[in-house]
């Protein structure tokens, strides 16, 4: 039997951005596997990092990233995820990045936790040797997306295994925008096509409850974004239905 494995840098970013394909290889009978790097409780949260919780309505006292890790949970039963892994590493807001503008700079000098982003997926490699790979392309250059883009470069993981998925919604504000640097060159779009496993992607994101508002405005939008999306990426390939696009060595 194959085996997925997906990469996320948060807590949602596979669900926003491939969770479509997620669903199309488990109908299939394939292994799907899910690790997200930035997910440790960070305890008395201060300045921009307690904004960051308290702008989506949820009190200083609240662990934030431990609700996360529940919705994330959520999302794994939802969509049958074989194996769930969560990296125990702080994001940006809790390294130094003081201010929404900060979290897309490219990273500070300081930022060693690329060394960390390796160490917390090797072992999972290692125990899954998946046949294939799904990893951002950092569009929209979100610090913590590089990171694990940069971090993934050094992993010596096989070009053949790897996919890079579009970050969403990044992909969605910002059609222009492009891969970060660390992505290999002349790799090629391979376009998935979703439309069957649409609604569950949908399903599947709605446990995403805590970034809704805040990335998509909210349930009804979440489901009218990523079906207009998906749809224009289908159409941008001259493909019927709706798709997720990835760039991989493979033939397209
Ligand atoms: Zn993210």
């Amino acid at each position: 039997m194959s085996t997925a494995l997906f990469v996320s840098p948060h807590l949602d970013d596979v669900a926003f951005s491939c969770g479509g394909t997620l669903a199309a290889l488990k109908a299939k009978g394939w292994t799907v596997a899910l690790v997200t790097v930035f997910t440790r409780s960070v305890p008395g949260p201060k300045g921009f990092a307690l904004h960051c919780q308290t702008s989506k309505g949820l009190a200083p006292e609240v662990d934030y990233m431990a609700l996360r890790r529940d919705e994330d949970r959520a999302f794994a039963a939802c969509m049958g995820v074989d194996h769930l892994w969560w990296g125990d590493l702080e994001e940006a807001p809790h390294r130094g990045y003081a201010s929404p503008e900060a979290l897309f700079q490219p990273p500070r000098a300081e930022d060693v936790i690329e060394a960390k982003v390796a160490g917390c997926l090797k072992p999972v490699l290692w125990d899954l040797k998946p046949d294939r790979v799904f990893v951002p392309q950092a569009l929209g250059s979100h610090v913590d997306h590089v990171q694990v883009v940069r971090a993934v470069k050094g992993l010596g993981i096989p070009t053949t295994r790897l996919l890079y998925y579009r970050d969403t919604p990044y992909a969605v504000r910002q059609p222009q925008a492009h891969p970060d640097a660390a992505v290999p060159q002349g790799l090629r779009p391979l376009a998935v096509d979703i439309t069957e496993h649409l609604p569950k992607k949908v399903e599947g994101c709605i446990r995403y409850g805590t970034q809704l508002g805040f990335q998509f405005g909210g349930v009804d939008d979440l489901a009218r974004t990523l079906t207009a999306f998906h749809r224009q990426e289908a159409q941008a390939r001259g493909q019927p239905g709706a798709a997720e696009v990835f760039l991989s060595q493979g033939a397209q």
